[in-house]
């Protein structure tokens, strides 16, 4: 029979939703065919928590979910000496979401000891600080499709070329903009003056942060079929390293001006082009696409 790679699937502190999010992997069937487990909390694995804790095994890829303390303890073992022991026999490291990428959600219960495995928000810090081998897989949750990915292309030995915060160009070189079904709107500047409505753009007035932010949730849906956008709720950027922002439904503005723009524009080229489109009134682009009554 042909050896499977051996994964191990390492939680620090974490809600879990990593997890969660990846069960929902269409070609889970494929993981578990190709990869042995050696341990995950939930789905079927070789060893025990317990038995991991011995440090008596090693694996070919770490997957670690939530933020990273070193003073953490699993069972009598610190997670510094977990992380240090299956990191450094592993060929790659994979940070499964933002927690486990940059600090995330959980590093706000203690920003001073919680950071990611290499990046402490944007700020290189961790265990795998400058260390080639982690592959930063960053969302709030993951997107099972990008971890599906990123497992498929080690187990056909193929590169994974990545970014400055180690993510992988396939999957964030896009914006969560691109393939926006709303694209056409954010053009002509029609906003959405409402949450939850299919008509608008949501970057004016409900806080969305799709043309600043790295992820390919409108290139590659979720569940196959939506993203946030797509349903009328604005993306969070929710795959960067500052994430989570405060007031995430508000577009923050300096006299009604947006304070961040669109990624590479200069604010004074945004309001211009901003200007320019708000001035043509498009009655299609005002209309309800599709009429409850009709
Ligand atoms: S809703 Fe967000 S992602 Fe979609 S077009 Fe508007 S700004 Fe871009």
């Amino acid at each position: 029979m042909k050896t499977r790679l051996k994964i191990l699937w390492l939680q620090g502190v974490t809600c879990n939703g990593n997890t969660h999010s990846f069960l929902n992997y269409p070609h889970l069937s494929y993981i578990l065919e190709t990869f042995e487990f050696l341990y995950h909390p939930i789905l079927p694995a070789t060893y025990t928590l317990e038995e991991i804790t011995t440090c008596a095994y090693e694996c070919d890829i770490l997957i670690f979910e939530g933020g990273y303390d070193s003073r953490m303890m699993r069972i009598n073992t610190s997670m510094e000496t977990l992380v240090n022991h299956y990191g450094s026999h592993a060929r790659y490291v994979i940070a499964a979401g933002s927690c486990a990428s940059f600090g995330g959600m959980l590093k706000q219960s203690d920003p001073e000891h919680i950071t990611g495995l290499g990046f402490d928000q944007k700020e290189l810090k961790g265990p795998f600080a400058q260390n080639d081998k982690l592959i930063n897989l960053s969302g709030c949750p993951i997107h099972p499709e990008w971890m599906g990915y990123t497992l498929r292309m080690i187990a056909e030995k193929k590169p994974i070329s990545v970014d400055e915060l180690h993510r992988p160009k396939e999957l964030y070189a896009y914006l969560a903009h691109h393939g926006c079904t709303r694209n056409e709107y954010f053009e002509w500047k029609v906003d959405a003056e409402h949450f939850g409505t299919k008509e608008g753009c949501l970057f004016y007035h409900q806080g969305c942060r799709g043309p600043m932010t790295h992820a390919s949730c409108n290139k590659i849906l979720w569940n196959e079929v939506s993203s946030k956008t797509r349903v009328g709720s604005p993306c969070f950027g929710c795959t960067e390293p500052d994430f989570p922002r405060t007031d995430m439904f508000e577009t923050k503005t300096n006299m009604s001006i947006p304070q961040d723009v669109p990624f590479g524009i200069s604010k004074r080229s945004y309001l211009t082009m901003a200007g320019i489109a708000k001035s043509f009134h498009i009655p299609r682009l005002e209309q309800r696409l599709i009429d409850d009554n009709a």
